[in-house]
């Protein structure tokens, strides 16, 4: 018989082996014993099993040199199926990835209501859609993650989202009741910081990444782990204060971050100017021939938001510090002209850039949170397909 003690290492093993596998992407039985300190044995065995629950492949590695191919393990990416999904202020998107969080199909919806119940409708409709057009595969959907745009307390009930102005809503009982698959709330910018980590900064177990979109959030992964706070809502620094009796906000005060350095604060600004919505190519164009109004907005635009880093950098000190913002994507040199504003002899971080995952983080972070889960395991590094 077993004892609880092997039952524990087993279990501990197997989550070791398909860590490094995921991290290796491609490794041999002898490797993988290598990586994982784990005795020859130890690996044959629990591999058959991987096998066996079919969420392992083997193939032979091509190789020039003569001699023995050896057989190489990877994960059996089309096994299974996660979900992401994005739910944002009038449009929602979902991602399906593979078990390699390889994105196979991106879906965009247009929601032009707040209304809760019609929009739990329309996911409880779409995650059933999918759920049936990849049950062909062995393991079918694993798992739906669900990013959101405001504060979720650690139990994953929605307490406020300021944009449909919903409070203390239970999106994942209400989904869980009429789909069975597992359901995850997390909020939209502890994604991103979870996508950076397992996409991007695989070096790094502290990665604080700062998402500018309709507000600011932030997400933290420290010591490895998302760091929430006693509640689960740590991350609002959209609404520190930084100009006294600055703009009023939505939150009660005046002079919130997010209403000087978030896009939306950009774009209301551009906008009011050009007497028109711009978009991101009009604007890019603008930077091309260096509009006037536009590099005067721009510059104003990372004065705020250094004022911010600044003060997020005292207080936590990140070791990779990581901005989400298509707009300083198209902005040329923005990382040097944010950090020559991050000089105090105090503060300090390791390394700045603005995320190469851009818009999609959040819903990346979402696919490859659910692929966590189904495999159980602590650590997770996916590769993106360039
Ligand atoms: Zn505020």
């Amino acid at each position: 018989m077993e004892t609880c003690d092997s039952i524990y290492i087993k279990k501990t093993n197997r989550r070791l082996i398909i860590s490094k596998i995921f991290e290796k992407g491609m490794i041999s039985r002898a490797e993988l014993s290598k990586v994982a300190k784990l005795t020859k044995a130890t690996i044959s065995s629990q591999v058959a099993n991987l096998l066996e629950d079919g969420l392992l492949v083997e193939s032979y590695e091509v190789h020039n040199h003569i001699g023995r191919k050896p057989i190489m393990l990877s994960i059996n990416q089309k096994a299974g199926y996660a979900l992401g999904i994005d739910l944002d202020y009038q449009h929602i998107t979902f991602i399906i990835s593979d078990l390699m969080g390889s994105p196979v199909l991106t879906d965009h919806m247009e929601i032009l209501t707040s209304n809760y119940d019609e929009i739990v409708d329309i996911l409880i409709k779409r995650i059933k859609y999918y759920k049936d057009a990849y049950s062909q595969s062995s393991f079918g959907i694993v798992g739906v993650v669900i990013g959101i745009h405001g504060t979720v307390s650690k139990e994953e009930v929605i307490n406020f989202v300021p944009s449909h102005n919903w409070k203390n809503k239970d999106l994942k009982g209400d989904i869980e009741k009429e789909v069975d698959l597992p359901i995850q709330l997390e909020n939209n910018a502890n994604l991103c910081s979870f996508a950076e980590r397992v996409f991007m900064n695989h070096q790094s177990d502290n990665v604080l990444s700062i998402s500018m979109y309709s507000g600011i959030g932030i997400g933290m992964i420290f010591k490895g782990e998302l760091l929430k706070g006693s509640h689960g809502y740590a991350g609002e620094m959209g609404h520190m204060i930084i100009v006294p009796d600055g703009k009023p906000c939505n939150c009660g005060n005046l002079g919130c971050w997010g209403l000087y350095a978030s896009e939306q604060s950009f774009f209301h600004q551009v906008n009011k100017h050009f007497l028109k919505r711009m978009t991101y190519e009009e604007i890019h164009q603008l930077i091309i021939v260096e509009d006037k109004i536009i590099m005067k907005q721009f510059e104003e635009f990372i004065k705020y938001l250094s004022i911010g880093l600044n003060n997020i950098v005292n207080i936590l000190n990140p070791e990779i510090l990581v901005l989400n913002s298509e707009l300083l994507k198209l902005y040329p040199d923005a990382e040097s002209k944010i950090k020559s504003h991050l000089k105090s002899s105090v503060s300090h971080y390791n390394e700045l850039f603005i995320s190469e995952l851009g818009n999609k983080a959040a819903i990346m972070g979402a696919c490859a949170l659910a692929i966590k889960n189904f495999m159980g395991v602590s650590e997770l590094r996916l590769r993106i397909e360039r």
